[in-house]
């Protein structure tokens, strides 16, 4: 089979090396046999890169934070979680139950700021969330740490919510892997994410961006 590859780094600005299609989650994801002049739907290709948002801090309404949606093989993985993400999924159709991983590539805010609602929001019921399981996460060194105290800070709203049966405890937890230097960061069923440090900034690091691979 003819082997895909996607590459992205710090700034959102997508580098295509074969095989893949894109698309911007500005309108109504089009269905099969829809379509639209600008971006039609190609519903035969399994190696699909969505930019949710490309903004920065800026809370502009016309452009989220950054986010990149890879779909691949059947898996949604999802680079940076930038204001707005979780709206742009749920215009696109896609809960966030439907994550299999977030990745996050350095921890400037306007790539993090979307991860409360991702997490908080995506374990509620309703076509946006569903989540039944902990939320899976990996990320650059500091991760970890940003999502403990995540948890830590929203503790009350998850004991409100268990208390009231809306969730159960294990959904409320999180799993984080972070890694440390170049290398495979994930690999399921053909599908290979590989992080590579980059620069962005003399005092912004880590800093990695990451190759996709589909074999
Ligand atoms: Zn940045």
């Amino acid at each position: 089979m003819k082997r895909r590859t996607f590459v992205m780094s710090t700034m959102l600005a997508p580098v295509a090396l074969a095989g893949y299609g894109t698309e911007a989650a500005t309108a109504k994801r089009p269905t099969a046999g829809e379509g639209s002049a600008s971006q039609p739907a190609d519903e035969s290709c399994d190696f699909r890169v969505i930019t949710l948002g490309t903004g920065a801090p800026p809370p502009e309404i016309e452009r989220f934070g950054p986010s990149a949606l890879v779909e691949v093989a059947g898996q949604y993985l999802l680079f940076d979680v930038g204001r707005g993400a979780l709206q742009r999924l749920t215009q696109l159709g896609i809960p966030a139950s439907d994550i299999n991983r977030v990745f996050i590539t350095h921890l400037h805010s306007d790539h993090t700021v979307g991860l409360p609602d991702l997490y908080l929001t995506g374990m509620l019921s309703g076509p946006f969330g569903g989540r039944k399981e902990p939320f899976r996460i990996t990320g650059v060194e500091g991760t970890k740490e940003m999502m403990d105290y995540m948890k830590l800070a929203y503790s009350a709203d998850s004991k409100i919510r268990i208390k009231d049966g809306e969730l159960q405890p294990e959904w409320t937890e999180i799993e984080t892997m972070e890694f440390t230097e170049d290398g495979v960061v994930y690999e399921k069923a053909g599908v290979k994410v590989t992080a590579f440090e980059n620069f962005h900034g003399e005092a912004i690091k880590p800093s990695f961006g990451c190759r996709i691979d589909y074999d």
